[in-house]
């Protein structure tokens, strides 16, 4: 950390100003000794949290691979390993690149799911470690162990997942409970077993779809009170709220409140997604994320908060300023409340990382998505 004063920036859109930073977070008075940044006129942000990656999957700063995958789950896994092998894919090199990548967006705090199964061990925990050391001084790095290839119906993951806490690996993933493994209590039970011994929180990708997919995500729900993970339980996708009755909608996104469960969507162009609005309403802790960035599950994606920003309110047929700076605020604040880290930003009293975009206000700024940022985090510039 450090002690940094910006001139000439415009915090949240508002006038011209100085931002005074002391020992990371930002105060209202001038610091004797403060390093000294031009801020060029600059619109000052919340910097970016990306609160659903997979940085063990990308092929970032690989050349360009034509997408491939087959249409069933097992096509896709095949194909993925086949190819990182094709590819000479180096699991940290491909993870650091992204990450330079995600930085230069201006992106502060990233979760990544890592895969864990049999096959793979706890090789991926290994390499994801390393590089999240690696990057320590520059970027928050969150690990969630994630049993891609299913948990109970493939013997051993649970153990190496169990494993990849002691390691340091921060949450316990889940995968489509009942659609996966076939056996959706298992499943549950498993997971929340292991955060009751390890502590760790829970991540849970939750694709199942329609009233079927909202019965799997009432079972979590009810782990959530059984085991007394209040606050400590995030949600990933979870399409199915954006597919059943306005009704049944509603009171699952009731019993999300009650029992504080944190959402995050990418608002895929694929597939329905909680509704923003009605998650704010009820003050649902909720993020957004990049998933796949340039892997062989999606050509799409370029960890880019911003450009996330713009997709959800287009996906959502937001327009209005207060809409367009809701999502800024959900693809920033949004993850730090999900992740469970300080508010940051440009005001009094916040950790001071912030990202510096040439924009006359949010809304312009998620509308014209301008390159060049300038990341500052805990008062020290990044990039
Ligand atoms: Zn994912």
């Amino acid at each position: 950390m450090t002690d940094l004063q910006i001139d000439n920036v415009r915090p949240m859109g508002g006038t011209v100003g100085t931002l005074h930073i002391k020992d990371g977070y930002v105060v209202d008075t001038p610091v004797p000794g403060a390093a000294a940044l031009d801020g060029g006129g600059a619109l000052a942000l919340p910097a970016f949290i990306d609160a659903h990656m997979h940085l063990d999957k990308t092929l970032w700063g690989l050349p360009w691979r034509p997408h491939s995958a087959g249409k069933s789950l097992s096509e896709k896994i095949a194909n993925e390993r086949n190819a990182r092998v094709e590819l000479g894919a180096d699991t940290e090199v491909q993870a650091s690149r992204l990450i330079a990548q995600a930085i230069k967006n201006g992106t502060a705090a990233i979760r990544s799911h890592v895969d864990v199964d049999p096959d793979l061990g706890l090789g991926n925990v290994e390499h994801l470690l390393n590089v999240k050391a690696a990057h320590n001084d520059s970027i928050d790095i969150q690990l969630v162990a994630f049993p891609q290839t299913g948990l109970v119906s493939r013997p051993g993951t649970a153990d190496l997942m169990e494993a990849a806490i002691k390691m340091g690996v921060e949450l316990i993933g889940g995968i489509d409970p009942e659609v996966i493994d076939g056996d959706a209590d298992a499943h549950i039970r498993t997971i929340f077993d292991i955060a009751e011994r390890t502590g760790a929180g829970i991540d849970i990708h939750h694709h199942e779809e329609d009233d079927a997919g909202a019965d799997t995500l009432d079972l979590i729900l009810d782990a959530v009170h059984a085991y007394s993970m209040q606050g400590r339980v995030t949600l990933s996708h979870a399409f199915c709220i954006g597919m059943v009755s306005e009704q049944r909608r509603s009171t699952l996104l009731d019993r999300i409140a009650e029992l504080d469960v944190a959402v995050i969507t990418t608002a895929p162009g694929y597939k329905p997604f909680p509704p923003l609005n009605d998650m704010q309403r009820r003050g649902i802790r909720a993020a957004s994320g990049s998933d796949g960035v340039r892997d062989v599950w999606t050509p799409f994606g370029n960890a880019d908060m911003l450009e996330r920003a713009m997709l959800l309110a287009y996906r959502s047929n937001f327009r209005r300023d207060d809409e367009l700076a809701f999502v800024m605020e959900f693809c920033s604040l949004g993850g730090a409340s999900v992740m469970g880290l300080d508010a940051h930003g440009p005001l009094l009293g916040q950790r001071a990382d912030i990202v510096l975009v040439d924009a006359e206000n949010i809304a312009e700024a998620v509308i014209n998505r301008p390159t060049s940022r300038t990341l500052i985090k805990n008062g020290r510039v990044i990039s």
